[in-house]
C-alpha cells in the first residue's frame, strides 16, 4: 500500500493505524529473515504510537502521514531508540534527542516501526559494509540493495513498511532506490534540516524520502522540508505544496540527456531501458535535446577526495570518551583511543578516514583538497550553464543492476564507481530523483531526474507524469 492509498482508508475508517500497524510487524516477521534491512524493529512503540494516531484520525485530523508506519535510516538521531549508523562504535548509543526530520514526522502522527541498516557511517553502495549484517535484494536475495540506505530501500521494496527515510552523499537514496524499483529522492542541499543526522560528509549529505510512488514522495516532503535554525545550512525558502505540482503535463518542458551519464562500461539492458524512458517523457509532450557535461569525468575523483576529507574530521570524535563504544584494555588514554578506533571502525571507514587524512595534510592539503574544491567549482558552474536552457536532465541512475553480494567487496573501486551517475549531484548540491524505469533481465532499472536547486516540484511533475504513464513502479518482487 502506497501512503495515499493507506490515508484514505484511515480517513475512511476501513482501517485503523493499528490494524495497518500490526500488518507491517507481520510482513516483518514473514519476510526479515531473508531480506535483513532492519537493525531495531520498535514493536512496543509503533504500538503505541498507532493508538494515538487513532485517537488523532478519530478526533478528525487530516494528515496523510498520521497513522502511517515509517522506517528511519540508522544515522538519523531517535529519542531513547538505539542509532548506530551499523557501526559496532555506536552499537550500543541511545540519543537523548530527535532529528528534526523524526520530530516532524512524529508532529504529523506517524508511526515509528524502526530503524534502517546501512552501509556503516553511509560508507558504500551494497549495504554490504554494514557492520552489523548485510541486507538483501527482495527482487534476488542473493543480490545487494545497493547502498547505502540499502536497507531502507529494501524495506519498502519487500512491503515490510509503506516508506522511509534515507540519507544521501554521493548517491545512497537514489541508487538504493533504483536496484531495488522504488521512488527515492535527493533534495537540494539545504532543503531539508540534517539537524540530528550523523555526519559523513558535511557539504554533501541530505536527507530524503523512499517511497513507493512520487506522490508519496511529495507528500513525505512536505512533511519534512522546511527551514530549521538548527541546522546552520539550512535555507530558508517557504515550503512548497509539493503536491500540486503533480498536474501529468510535460508540454513546454525542455529536457537534456547528458551523453557523459552512458558512461562506458554500462550495462546494454540499463541504456535501453534509459532511452525507451526518454522517448516516453517526448510523447508525454516534453522537448529532449542531447547536452554536455564535459566535467563529469572528474566528479569520482573530486568526490573520494572531498567526502572522504570531511569524513576523517567527522568521525574523529569517535574516541572512546564522549560516547559509543569504548576499549577499556588498554595501557594509556592514547592506547584507549586507538584500540576504540581498531575494533569499533569497520575496513571501509578506516580506509576513508585514511584517504581523508592524508589528502588534509600539510604538503597535499593543496594538492588535492583545494584542487578538488576548484573541480568542484567548475562542475558546478557547468550545472549552472546548462540549466539556463533545460528545465532538468534525464540519465540512468545506476550504470547496472543489482549485483551478486560478494561480487565487488574485494574491489572498492569497482564499488564507488556504482555511485557514477549519483555523485555529480551532490557535488552541486542540486536535487535528484531515482524512479522505477524497467527491468534487465527481471532486475530492476532506475532513471535519475535531476533539475536546478530548490525546484524539487519540477523533478516531481516530471516524474509523475511518467508514473501515471507507465506501471514500472507497480511491479513487486516475489518474496
Ligand atoms: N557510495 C558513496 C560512498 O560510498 C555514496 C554514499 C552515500 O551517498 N552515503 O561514499
Amino acid at each position: 500500500m502506497t501512503i495515499h492509498e493507506a490515508h484514505l482508508l484511515l480517513k475512511t475508517r476501513q482501517l485503523s493505524s493499528l490494524e495497518l500497524t500490526e500488518a507491517c510487524l507481520e510482513r516483518i516477521r514473514q519476510v526479515e529473515d531473508r531480506v535483513h534491512a532492519i537493525v531495531t524493529v520498535t514493536e512496543e512503540l509503533a504500538l503505541e504510537q498507532a493508538r494515538k494516531a487513532d485517537g488523532l484520525l478519530a478526533a478528525g485530523d487530516t494528515n496523510p502521514l498520521t497513522g502511517i508506519p515509517v522506517l528511519v535510516k540508522d544515522n538519523m538521531c531517535t529519542r531513547g531508540i538505539p542509532t548506530t549508523c551499523s557501526s559496532k562504535i555506536l552499537e550500543n548509543f541511545v540519543p537523548p534527542y530527535n532529528a528534526t526530520v523524526v520530530e516532524k514526522l512524529t508532529d504529523c502522527g506517524a508511526v515509528i516501526i524502526g530503524k534502517a541498516n546501512m552501509d556503516e557511517f553511509a560508507m558504500g553502495s551494497s549495504t554490504e559494509n554494514s557492520g552489523l549484517f548485510a541486507t538483501h535484494n527482495p527482487w534476488d536475495l542473493s543480490r545487494v540493495p545497493g547502498g547505502s540506505s540499502g536497507g531502507s530501500a529494501s524495506a519498502v521494496a519487500a512491503d515490510e513498511v509503506i516508506y522511509a527515510l534515507g540519507s544521501d552523499t554521493g548517491g545512497s537514496i537514489r541508487q538504493p532506490a533504483a536496484l531495488c524499483s522504488i521512488t527515492g529522492l535527493k533534495p537540494t542541499y539545504g532543503r531539508v534540516s540534517r539537524y540530528g543526522l550523523v555526519a559523513f560528509a558535511s557539504s554533501l549529505d541530505q536527507i530524503g524520502p523512499l517511497t513507493k510512488d512520487v506522490t508519496d514522495c511529495a507528500l513525505v516532503m512536505n512533511a519534512i522540508a522546511e527551514y530549521d535554525d538548527k541546522d546552520s545550512t539550512s535555507v530558508p525558502q517557504p515550503t512548497p505544496d509539493y503536491t500540486a505540482c503533480l498536474t501529468g503535463n510535460l508540454k513546454g518542458l525542455r529536457l537534456g540527456i547528458p551523453g557523459e551519464y552512458f558512461v562506458e562500461g554500462i550495462q546494454p539492458e540499463v541504456e535501453t531501458a534509459i532511452r525507451a524512458a526518454i522517448n516516453k517523457l517526448e510523447e508525454l509532450g516534453a522537448s529532449i535535446e542531447e547536452v554536455s557535461l564535459p566535467s563529469t569525468r572528474y566528479a569520482l575523483a573530486v568526490y573520494y577526495i572531498i567526502a572522504p576529507s570531511e569524513a576523517s574530521a567527522n568521525l574523529a570524535r569517535y574516541d572512546g570518551v564522549k560516547y559509543g563504544y569504548s576499549h577499556k584494555e588498554a595501557d594509556s588514554m592514547w592506547d584507549a583511543m586507538e584500540k576504540t578506533r581498531q575494533y569499533g571502525f569497520g575496513p571501509e571507514v578506516k580506509r576513508r578516514i585514511m584517504l581523508g587524512t592524508y589528502a588534509l595534510s600539510a604538503g597535499y592539503y593543496d594538492a588535492y583538497y583545494l584542487k578538488a574544491q576548484k573541480v568542484r567549482t567548475l562542475i558546478r558552474r557547468e550545472f549552472d550553464a546548462v540549466f539556463e536552457k533545460f528545465d532538468a536532465l534525464i540519465t540512468p541512475t545506476s550504470p547496472t543492476t543489482p549485483f551478486k553480494i560478494g561480487e565487488k567487496t574485494d574491489d572498492p573501486l569497482q564499488m564507488y564507481l556504482s555511485d557514477v551517475c549519483t555523485l555529480p549531484i551532490n557535488i552541486a548540491g542540486l536535487p535528484a530523483i531515482s524512479i522505477p524505469a524497467g527491468f534487465g533481465d527481471g532486475l530492476p532499472i532506475g532513471m535519475q531526474i535531476i533539475s536546478r536547486p530548490f525546484a524539487e516540484e519540477t523533478i516531481l511533475k516530471i516524474s509523475h507524469a511518467y508514473q501515471q504513464a507507465t506501471d514500472w513502479h507497480k511491479k513487486k518482487p516475489e518474496l
